[in-house]
């Protein structure tokens, strides 16, 4: 799973390839010097000749082990058939030097060692006594069948220490292979896993996603993902303390573990967030399961919830799919954040999907525009790219938009007109260049100017969908203030579109309460004050006031997403 393990792995393989090629070489070596040296090396051209031959040997060694190794590059994962081939042939190899030297080559049977060793190292101890048992089985049984009748067999005497040798070696190898195989587990388990909640930690999480994610590409499966969020938790800590708290997490995690299917990994995203990873899952059976873990935790009686906010604690969920729903890693974990985003925003103790305002309009929209709507998309991710405020800034409008029009009992009609003006509001910010849209200082003159082309800019782009053309006048006049000083129109009071006003209302409050790069941003309190102050002014009256009642009413949430 993890790079370093399979870094560990290969290093090992490297280690072990070599030693298998060395322990080929001295063979090749053992049968130049009984076989191919029999020229008499006074003689230069034998002396050449045999030279030649045996670098010869050596070279075609080298290359049949190196095409072996190339083509059984090994998995990290045991041993198998490969292994056991590879090891027999070795054995077979070593054992038929010492049957041509008539079982009286020690050299030849030094050779064992050579593979007792890779064994322990790479299969653990009792493999590695297996192997030390079965040379030392091969070496004193040709050393009874060549040498029988001998009163003291002196070689058999002999070989008696180098098997004792070979059991010894497999088992101190072998025996430090568990130690550092079992310490190596634990530091992976520490690595991986959360301290307190016993679920995996973020680092395990990110390398799994990446993982899934992968797979899915080539294999072609869906990747569900879902962050979980305590709802109101410093509520819990507030009133019964850190220690508490804990528990509370501990307990939830051993909910939520118990309650996912074998497949789904369980991760502490962070303090007291949760994420899910649910491979081979479309979104429906995200959701489906999303749902059943919020309704879990609902129902759950936690001790001392009932003097919470709610008298209850709950948890929001996020939910998003990959490739439906995003198209990389980061779209992911970026889309999912913006689902768990909206259910905090709309009410909590609920989940949410990720649902693009593009996804929606694109509904609204006549065939023959599709492609304009793909633009408009690159568009929004070139503004992304650009500046994160921009597009943070547009999703909060998108909402509060969404929030007003609700509370204001607006038509079916207006409120799609309103979330499409908000979201395409500050298309027109694509013509502009970056060093404005993040300037630290304050803008010039000329940079103004500039920036005030945007809406125009904006209506520009979408001119050409007609069935968007109910929307235009709100990105057109979302900068003008009903006391007749904005742009880029100059219009005043009700001359300007009231759906524009209740954007510019809007909008100006995100922007208020947002840090830009030249200053920090206004408190949820200062705000309002602010939008008091310039109420007559920069805006309606009657929105304004209405807007500070909704935002009132919703002070808790709203003022934490800010
Ligand atoms: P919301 O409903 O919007 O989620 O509000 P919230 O109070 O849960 O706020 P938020 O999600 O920002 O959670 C932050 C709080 O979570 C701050 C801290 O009190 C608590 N928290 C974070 N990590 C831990 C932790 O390891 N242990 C404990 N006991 N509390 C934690
Ligand atoms: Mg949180
Ligand atoms: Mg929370």
């Amino acid at each position: 799973m993890f790079d370093f393990d399979n870094e560990r792995h290969n290093k090992l393989y490297e280690i072990i390839s070599i030693m298998k090629l060395f322990s080929l070489i001295v063979s090749g070596m053992l049968i130049y010097s009984k076989y191919l040296s029999f020229y008499n090396v006074t003689d230069t051209f034998a002396a050449f000749t045999s030279f030649s031959a045996f670098s010869l040997l050596v070279v075609t060694i080298f290359f049949i082990y190196e095409i072996w190794m190339f083509s059984t590059k090994r998995k990290n994962s045991g041993f198998g058939m490969q292994d056991i081939i590879e090891i027999m042939i070795f054995i077979s190899i070593f054992t038929s030097l010492v049957i041509r030297s008539q079982a009286t080559d020690t050299h030849a049977k030094l050779l064992f060692l050579f593979v007792i060793i890779t064994s322990s190292i790479q299969f653990g101890i009792r493999f590695g006594i297996v192997i030390a048992l079965v040379s030392s089985f091969i070496i004193l049984l040709l050393d009874i069948i060549y040498i029988p009748y001998s009163s003291i067999n002196v070689i058999f005497q002999n070989d008696l220490i180098l098997v004792g040798v070979f059991v010894l070696t497999a088992w101190i190898l072998g025996y430090y292979e568990r130690i550092e195989r079992e310490h190596r587990d634990k530091m992976t388990y520490l690595a991986i896993m959360d301290g307190l909640t016993e679920v995996y930690n973020h680092r395990y999480f990110q390398e799994a996603l990446k993982n899934y994610i992968n797979e899915a590409k080539i294999k072609n499966y869906p990747v569900s993902l879902a962050l979980i969020d305590i709802d109101c938790f410093k509520s819990y800590n507030d009133l019964y303390g850190h220690q508490a708290g804990d528990r509370i997490l501990k307990e939830i995690a051993f909910i939520l573990k118990t309650n996912i299917r074998e497949s789904d990994i369980l991760a502490r995203y962070g303090g007291e967030e949760f994420a899910i990873i649910m491979p081979k899952t479309d979104e429906k059976q995200a959701l489906e399961i999303a749902e059943r873990l919020r309704n879990i935790i609902d129902k759950y009686r936690f001790q001392g919830e009932e003097n919470l906010p709610n008298s209850n604690l709950t948890i929001s969920i996020g939910v998003s799919c990959y490739p439906d729903k995003a198209k990389s890693l980061n779209d992911l974990i970026n889309s999912t954040d913006d689902a768990l985003y909206r259910a905090k925003f709309f009410n909590k103790n609920r989940v949410e999907t990720y649902r693009s305002v593009l996804e929606e309009l694109k509904e609204e929209i006549d065939d023959k525009h599709f492609d304009l709507i793909a633009s408009i998309k690159t568009l929004i991710s070139v503004i992304n790219a650009k500046d994160r405020y921009t597009y943070a800034h547009t999703e909060r409008v998108v909402m509060l938009c969404e929030l007003v029009a609700k509370e204001l009992n607006f038509s079916e009609q207006d409120s799609k007109t309103l979330k499409y003006g908000a979201y395409l509001h500050d298309i027109g910010k694509i013509h502009i260049s970056e060093e404005i849209l993040n300037k630290k200082m304050p803008l010039s003159e000329e940079e103004w100017n500039i920036l005030k082309q945007h809406p125009q800019n904006g209506v520009n782009i979408i001119k050409p969908i007609e069935s968007l053309s109910n929307v235009i006048p709100l990105i057109l006049h979302h900068h003008e203030r009903y006391d007749g000083l904005g742009y880029p129109s100059q219009l005043k009071g009700e001359e300007i579109p009231y759906l524009a006003r209740v954007l510019t209302v809007v909008d100006s409050f995100d922007a208020m309460t947002s840090d830009r790069p030249y200053r920090r941003g206004k408190s949820f309190d200062e705000a309002i004050e602010e939008i008091k102050l310039c109420s007559g002014t920069q805006f309606d009256p009657q929105i304004a006031s209405s807007f500070i009642r909704i935002l009132l009413s919703r002070r808790f949430e709203i003022n934490k997403t800010n």
